[in-house]
């Protein structure tokens, strides 16, 4: 079986380490610091893609260990992922907890599959958990057969598109460089029409400097998505963003802020876009619901085609192996990921943050950022986030409009 060879061939010493070595999980459960169990389990149903976007963590970034596990998740995987999940919500008396089908890309998978696969998680959470299924795609291969059954099953489709067509086919393209925005265009509407609106979750977007913000947000409104997802870049201290050409030293702040402006000032509520609605119910003293923002406790885990269970997968812009936990679903149970380093430091707050974060004036918003974007070699997770400036703008920039807003009424 994939997973056992994989980790029989791995040299102990070739296991990566958690570069916050400082931290002591069993010093931090006797001071009082108990496990949130995990939610949400991202599902690496198919690993390889359709799409070649340059941005791609998975297949441009660090880790490369996509290269290595099949193709496709066998049904004696997913069996053994739906297991371990429902045990889990039994351990931990979850009355909720949600599947996110991924990849690479989840819909080459195909809908035979699909349907198997989400049949076998439905009947093993029989008992009191409501499970929710998600799935997260490029769209180019959504087809009717495919959002029957997501409507059938009740499975909420998310959509990644980054704004106008030209500056979508900028980044997301296919391997013969085509761009991919015409496929995606064509399957948001099928998804956004009268037949298939439920199943429609929401957009997901990845902010580029270099394009216009209110044109993008507009052309990514027209679908008229339920919610968007604007995702600052994946980088790190030793892959830092893209200097920006206009020389702004906030140039991810900078494109926010106009989008912010725009869907603030409108005259109803035209969509939710999370990250503006995290960083809001932070500044009036909230929980957030992202990775971005905030210091609520990670609650995702992932299980990859192998069965390995792994760390958030964004990790994998660190170094080679970052999600690493030497776990399967085969062997163990959810639980155990719970008390590994990578695990515990995203659940104990402000704890986890680096000295200049704790002292820091918007740290109670901002949280020091997107885990992944705080890495640096040597000193692992324990620093501000490399967007340190941009996030210290957005946040001034969205409480101060609060603070006008509330002063006025
Ligand atoms: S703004 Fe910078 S210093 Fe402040 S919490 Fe965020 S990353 Fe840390």
């Amino acid at each position: 079986m994939g997973v056992t060879r994989a980790l029989a061939t791995t040299p102990v010493d070739m296991v990566p380490r958690w570069p916050d070595r400082t931290l002591d999980v069993a010093a931090l459960r006797a001071a009082g610091h108990r496990p949130v169990p995990f939610r949400d389990v991202v599902l690496k149903v198919h690993q390889r893609c359709n799409l070649a976007c340059d941005y791609c963590y998975v297949y441009t970034m660090a880790d490369q260990s996509w290269r290595d596990r099949p193709a496709l998740m066998e049904r004696a995987t997913w069996l053994a992922a739906a297991e371990r999940m429902a045990e889990h919500a039994t351990a931990h008396r979850l009355t909720t907890m949600r599947l996110v089908l991924h990849g690479g890309e989840p819909l080459l998978a195909g809908v035979d599959r699909l349907t198997a696969l989400i049949g076998d998680f439905r009947a093993a959470f029989g008992g009191e958990c409501r499970l929710e299924i998600g799935l997260q795609t490029n769209a180019v291969l959504l087809d009717p057969a495919l959002l029957d059954l997501f409507v059938r099953e009740g499975v909420r489709v998310g959509v990644s598109l980054d704004g106008t067509a030209a500056a979508n086919d900028r980044r997301r393209r296919y391997a013969d460089g085509r761009g991919s925005s015409a496929a995606v265009d064509r399957a948001l509407r099928l998804l956004g029409g009268p037949a298939y609106r439920e199943a429609f979750a929401g957009l997901l977007c990845t902010v580029d400097p270099s394009t216009d913000p209110v044109a993008s947000y507009e052309a990514l409104l027209a679908y008229g998505p339920p919610q968007l997802d604007l995702l600052i870049p994946h980088a790190n201290w030793s892959t830092p963003p893209q200097r920006d050409p206009s020389g702004s030293g906030t140039p991810h702040a900078d494109w926010l802020i106009a989008v912010f402006d725009r869907w603030y000032g409108a005259p109803r509520q035209e969509t939710r876009i999370r990250l503006f609605e995290d960083v809001m119910a932070l500044v009036l003293g909230g929980a957030g619901r992202s990775e971005q923002v905030g210091l609520s406790p990670v609650a995702s885990v992932v299980v990859e085609s192998d069965g390995s269970v792994e760390l958030v997968d964004s990790l994998k812009t660190s170094y080679p192996g970052a999600c690493f936990t030497g776990l399967t679903v085969f062997a163990d149970p959810f639980d155990a990921a719970l008390d590994h380093p990578g695990v515990v430091a995203r659940q104990i707050g402000v704890e986890a943050l680096a000295p200049a974060c704790r002292a820091c004036p918007v740290q109670a918003v901002c949280g020091g950022g997107h885990y992944a974007h705080r890495y640096r070699p040597g000193d692992g997770y324990l620093n501000p986030s490399v967007y340190c400036a941009d996030m210290a703008e957005l946040i001034r920039h969205i409480s101060g409009r609060m603070r006008a807003d509330l002063h006025r009424r």
